[in-house]
């Protein structure tokens, strides 16, 4: 857990060249066994936009300077390369770094001072990082949120700030603090790069202009899916559709998002949540098809049947008609998570418990998903790609709790109401989180820490309703000494199983309008 929640707080980083260092090979970075950011430098360091130094360090906590982090966002975005040649004072043509400045320059994400100098060595601030990668980025503009050192941000960076703070990618410290002026570490230049990827992956391009006339008959296949009143997550919500629906579209943008009517409801919904219709016994259907998508195939467009068919498992094919629900056992592999004091490891504990209620929902003819059913390492995004390629009904992360060795108690945590781009699944996720929540207390008889609201990247990034679940502070001895008993684990188990049963006997019906 408490990795996680470092992994959110904040954020950003550094470097360059490339080994293609795996995974396991990423091991052999001497120093970032107790880095907060382990994982994603992992991840930074297998997708080859950063790179250790050569005596095996990653040096997290090093600050980043201005060269290195336009390097880092370079590669990390696949900036077009610029050969322009330098005209900063301090910037000679074959320097290792004039090749980077140039093609940042050039791509319109970071200009030199205003004395024709660009500091290639200076170090990159906390503020000078979220203004430069707002501009590469270009996320949508959030809400002024309140610092209690924002009086030290400077104007030009405010408007970055709230950006990165309303996408999730940078949102302070845990004291409420910003501290703009502070150097970005390379552990947090790191986070940062990695959450901005994962939400262009996620995100539908805001493509607004080159909108073209079409006349389509669509069936939303996502279970609850926003319509918005332009072409793009920018715009406001003005309704939502629900698995099954059948819309009429009028128009089609470039970033693929359709205008569409139902009833007497219209709006625009992304093209990554419906699919063409042909066998439609409606007026235009099946004419002046625009050849997108593939019509003809997979229509499903009876609305009563409440099924998953359909859905699109590429890659984790979990076959059967029962709900999906991904099971998710928190840390693994080089990550342990916390630590008992009697030196039992949370990693192990999730996945017993994860492993047990498997068992359980399968005999209950679920369709289950696990992120990993060994001891490995699996970065934080992967685990949210895995249950929103698969299509997952809910997804529940089973972790322990630490504190001080004192504290003990059963907590469920569910993402803030934050604004997902396309869902809003977290109504949902709070359902699920009491359900569970209760039967676990009861099961468990330790105390109710309740349900709670926490920026967790397991739950922000995965699109179905997503929670996770403490079960018990595994530092504190006598919590410890439950959670490795096998009892407690199967009791643990079958108590979340029947929290799962709750929420869905109790969710209406998908495609009901
Ligand atoms: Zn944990």
């Amino acid at each position: 857990m408490k990795k996680i929640l470092a992994a959110v707080i904040t954020i950003i980083i550094p470097v360059f060249l490339f080994y293609g260092i795996s995974y396991a090979e990423g091991t052999n970075l001497k120093d970032i066994e107790k880095s907060w950011a382990k994982a994603d430098i992992l991840k930074a360091v297998s997708e080859g936009y950063v790179k250790g130094y050569s005596d095996s360090t990653f040096r997290p906590d090093s600050s980043v300077t201005r060269a290195e982090f336009i390097t880092m966002l370079n590669s990390a975005f696949s900036v077009p390369t610029s050969t322009a040649a330098s005209n900063f004072k301090d910037v000679k043509n074959g320097d290792w770094y004039t090749g980077e400045i140039m093609t940042a320059v050039n791509a319109g994400y970071v200009s030199g001072y205003p004395d024709n100098t660009f500091k290639p060595d200076k170090s990159v601030n906390r503020e000078e990082s979220a203004y430069i990668i707002n501009n590469l980025a270009k996320l949508s503009a959030g809400d002024q949120k309140n610092y209690k050192d924002s009086n030290k941000i400077s104007g030009w960076a405010k408007p970055s700030i709230d950006a990165l703070a309303a996408n999730g990618i940078m949102s302070g410290y845990p004291d409420g603090s910003f501290c703009p002026s502070k150097s970005l570490t390379r552990a947090e230049a790191v986070v940062i790069i990695n959450k901005v990827k994962a939400l262009e992956a996620s995100t539908p391009q805001k493509d607004n202009e080159d909108i073209t006339p079409v006349h389509t008959v669509l069936t939303v296949t996502g279970s609850k899916v926003n319509l918005r009143s332009g072409p793009g997550t920018s715009y406001g919500i003005v309704g939502k559709v629900y698995k099954g629906d059948i819309l009429t579209a009028t128009q089609h943008s470039a970033g693929n998002w359709y205008n569409v009517t139902i009833n007497n409801l219209s709006g625009w919904i992304t093209g990554d949540y419906v699919k063409e219709t042909t066998d439609i016994n409606r007026g235009d259907s099946g004419q002046d098809n625009t050849g997108r998508g593939n019509p003809g195939t997979g229509t499903d467009t009876d609305s009563n049947t409440g099924s998953n068919n359909g859905s699109n498992t590429s890659g984790n094919e979990v076959s059967g008609s029962g709900k999906l629900v991904v099971i998710d056992p928190g840390h693994g592999g080089y990550d342990p998570g916390a630590l008992g004091t009697d030196g039992t490891y949370e990693k192990d504990i999730n996945l017993a418990i994860a492993l047990k209620l498997s068992d359980y929902l399968t005999g209950k003819g679920y369709r289950v998903l696990l992120t990993r059913s060994d001891d490995t390492f699996v970065p934080l995004i992967d685990r949210s790609n895995m249950a929103n390629n698969a299509k997952a009904d809910i997804f529940v992360s089973i972790h322990c709790n630490s504190l001080n060795h004192k504290t003990s108690g059963t907590t469920t945590f569910t993402e803030p109401l934050s604004g997902h781009p396309v869902y809003s699944p977290q109504e949902d996720s709070k359902r699920l989180a009491t359900y569970v929540q209760s039967q676990l207390t009861a099961a468990l008889g330790l105390p109710d820490r309740g349900v709670s609201e926490e920026g967790l990247s397991v739950c922000r990034e995965t699109n179905a309703p997503a929670i996770l679940v403490e079960t018990a502070f595994i530092d504190n001895p006598a919590d410890e000494k439950m959670l490795i008993d096998p009892l407690v684990q199967e009791a643990s188990a079958q108590a979340i199983g029947q929290g799962i049963d709750l929420y869905f006997a109790n969710s209406q019906p998908e495609s009901e309008n």
